[in-house]
């Protein structure tokens, strides 16, 4: 079956064209700045990229140009649509109404719809995807995976905030919690990896990435994880603030004459290590300047370390116990020297790392040594295949 993964952003697609039965990727690629002018990146497995401009007005011509991209007599990998199988939409946000994965209908359109609210950059992007879609292959089936889904096990003590309940009840108001399908995806495959299926098992995902968020998940089931709200909470990120009082954002609305957009917008992207280092949110930068004696580079470095090594501690404390901790994404995937500087702090836990496995980037291994007390691997994410698998399974 070719399942077509799409993840919609407010000027973004992404998408991959994945056979599921060998869970292979046939075609992969990206459309920016839709709205703007327009680019589509296409690049089809075995073949040569193609990278062109193109007058993209709109959602529904970036998937125009992407269906026309994948069925080019040159560039192309299937002979035309009729080899679609399956379209699965990343949504944002499910709410509390999505704890699955669901086969879009009218219904379902309606009800992410009412989600909005909640990710008001985000869901609207998502609904135009799955509609510019709908419209040039109305007769293929579709289904959509959310990023909050995942979490919807959470018990009300780790979702509910400390407000009057009314803003719950009314409002919805709520530790949600984000890359849920990256969560399930690496948790899953670590609680194989240390033969615990069906069993008890305590594990911790800890998705280091451009966002990055930690998980608690007990018997697959996720227990507490770190973004809250929105994806601007818990740990530090390239450009997110993370969890701060919130008296500051009213502190810095006095202070620098803004709104309560303006300094969200300051939490959001002008914050985390970007901002307390002042060189760049991407890790490779930042090693390189604290290398060369950048003192807050290494300041935003240690404040990150030591923000995940308190994630884990706090999750260990939740569910009295870990046995196995994954990390994953960008961050977790390829930097040995993140890893190890937060494994430091675990001492506690029994954690011993093999400095030699863990020099490995990119690729699943199991860097603890053999006489750590918690199994500690690298398992990369990829949630575009996840998604697919989703498809199917709906299917
Ligand atoms: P996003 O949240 O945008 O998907 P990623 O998961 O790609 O972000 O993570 C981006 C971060 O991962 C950057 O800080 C970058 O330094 C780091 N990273 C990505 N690839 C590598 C690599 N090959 N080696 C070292 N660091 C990497």
């Amino acid at each position: 079956m070719n399942v077509f993964v799409v993840n919609c952003g407010s000027s973004s697609l992404k998408y991959q064209l994945i056979d599921s039965d060998t869970e292979e990727v046939i075609a992969k690629g990206l459309c920016e700045r839709i709205g703007i002018d327009g680019s589509l990146t296409h690049k089809p497995t075995g073949k040569d990229n193609l990278v062109k401009k193109c007058d993209m007005p709109d959602h529904k011509s970036a998937v125009s140009y992407v269906l026309d991209a994948l069925t080019d007599p040159v560039y192309g990998v299937i002979g035309d649509l009729s080899e679609i199988d399956a379209v699965g939409h990343r949504i944002v946000h499910g709410g509390e109404r999505f704890a699955n994965s669901v086969v879009i209908n009218d219904e379902v359109i309606r009800a992410i719809e009412e989600c909005n609210d909640l990710a008001p950059l985000h869901n609207p992007a998502n609904l135009i995807g799955i509609s510019a879609c709908q419209a040039l292959m109305p007769d293929v089936p579709m289904v959509a995976v959310f990023d909050t889904a995942f979490h919807q096990t959470m018990p009300k003590k780790a979702y509910l905030y400390g407000l009057p309940y009314e803003y719950y009840d009314e409002y919805k108001v709520r530790k949600y919690g984000f890359h849920g399908t990256s969560h399930s995806f690496v948790s899953k495959r670590l609680i194989e990896l240390i033969g615990k299926e069906g069993q008890d098992s305590k594990v911790i995902v800890c998705h280091l990435g451009n966002g990055s968020s930690i998980s608690a998940v007990r018997n697959g089931e996720s227990v507490d994880t770190s973004m809250g709200f929105t994806p601007l909470d818990g740990l530090i990120m390239g450009t997110r603030s993370g969890s701060i009082d919130p008296a500051v954002v009213q502190f810095l609305c006095g202070k620098l004459n803004r709104s309560v957009d303006e300094v969200l917008t300051i939490l959001n992207k002008q914050s985390g290590v970007e901002g307390i280092s002042g060189v760049s949110s991407d890790f490779r930068d930042l090693e390189k300047a604290s290398n060369e004696g950048n003192e807050r580079a290494t300041t935003a470095l240690e404040i990150f370390t030591y923000r995940v090594a308190q994630y884990i501690g706090s999750y260990a404390a939740s569910m009295n116990g870990v046995d196995a901790i994954a990390f994953t994404a960008g961050i977790g995937e390829n930097n040995g020297k993140i890893r190890k500087a937060i494994c430091d702090y675990l001492g506690y836990l029994g954690i011993t790392i093999d400095d030699e496995a863990n020099q490995t980037a990119g690729e699943e291994i199991r860097i603890s040594a053999a006489d750590s007390k918690v199994d500690v691997y690298v398992i990369p994410t990829n949630e575009e295949l996840a998604i697919a698998r989703e498809t199917v399974a709906l299917l």
